[in-house]
């Protein structure tokens, strides 16, 4: 926080153009206020709102963008079918002392058409997600420095539950000199281990049963982690199991540094990173583990 009272201003207000958006953080900015960004693409949950109170935290202006960005989604994904709730949305970010809630349309972010300039993610960002899901991680990072340009916060808030999102977003801000801080928040679980996704709404009583192998396999490799990534990987298929209509895209373990496959005699943190498909839904979830 400044050092600077700041008056609060009452309650959230939503925007939904660019121009309005940097008049009022342009007043704000000049009573001293310091700004920070969460950005989302709503259908919001408590993992969220740790990311908000984090932000809350760090400054004296919240913005949360809720933006259901269409270059971030390949032709045959979950585009349209992605959940969009934006009144819930506002109301609870309305109780958690959010100032500004930026909900632009796609022909607000990208006037002329998706072909315009892209930030490219480099070759981080066609591993693991971005194996499965071309051009998402170019996607994210265009939006994400159109976020960072138009809000200019001193921080954005992300969560870990996206690990390959944070690694990229990290490297563009170096590699862009940003002006800002990253911000990570640790994922946010259901009681039962199931990391909370706005994506989980999809999942029948079945799936939601099934969509466990994920943090199982995850605590399987944190367990077997002492006796080095080979055998924490066979724990984690082991583990992950056979279910109907249940698919195991990607399990890896990686080096937090790089997000590279560690070697086989790596020693000390590292990274495990599960995608699955169950029945129509694709999730992702991923933790830290210790190897021996
Ligand atoms: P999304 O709306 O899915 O794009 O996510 C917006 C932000 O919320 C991203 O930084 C995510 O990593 C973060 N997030 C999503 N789920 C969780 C969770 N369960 N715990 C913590 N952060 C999360």
């Amino acid at each position: 926080m400044s050092g600077i009272v700041v008056e609060p201003t009452a309650g959230t207000r939503v925007v939904t153009t660019i121009a309005e958006l940097r008049g009022l953080l342009a007043g704000r900015r000049a009573a001293g206020a310091s700004i920070a960004l969460v950005p989302t693409m709503g259908a919001l949950h408590d993992g969220h709102f740790a990311l908000v109170r984090r932000a809350r935290e760090l400054a004296d202006v919240v913005v949360v963008s809720i933006f259901v960005n269409p270059l971030q989604f390949g032709p045959a994904e979950d585009l349209d079918r992605y959940p969009r709730t934006l009144d819930a949305d506002v109301d609870a970010l309305a109780t958690l002392g959010v100032e500004l809630v930026f909900a632009p349309s796609a022909a607000e972010m990208y006037p002329d058409g998706p072909s315009s300039t892209r930030v490219v993610a480099g070759a981080v960002g066609g591993l693991y997600e971005g194996a499965s899901r071309p051009g998402h991680f170019d996607g994210m990072l265009t939006v994400v420095a159109k976020l960072f340009n138009i809000v200019a916060p001193e921080f954005a808030v992300f969560g870990q539950k996206d690990a390959q999102q944070v690694f990229l977003v990290r490297r563009m801000v170096r590699d862009l000199d940003l002006p800002l801080a990253i911000e990570v928040v640790p994922t946010v679980r259901e009681h039962d281990g199931l990391a909370l996704s706005s994506r989980n709404r999809f999942l029948g009583d079945a799936e939601r049963t099934t969509a466990l192998a994920l943090s199982e396999a995850l605590g399987a490799a944190a367990e077997s982690a002492d006796e080095g990534p080979a055998e924490a990987l066979a724990e984690a298929a082991a583990a992950f199991g056979d279910h109907d209509g249940a698919e195991l895209d990607y399990f890896v373990i990686v080096d937090p540094e790089t997000l590279l496959p560690v070697a086989g005699d790596a020693t000390g943190p590292a990274l495990a990173l599960v995608a699955a498909r169950i029945g129509a839904t694709r999730l992702i979830d991923n933790r830290v583990i210790e190897l021996g």
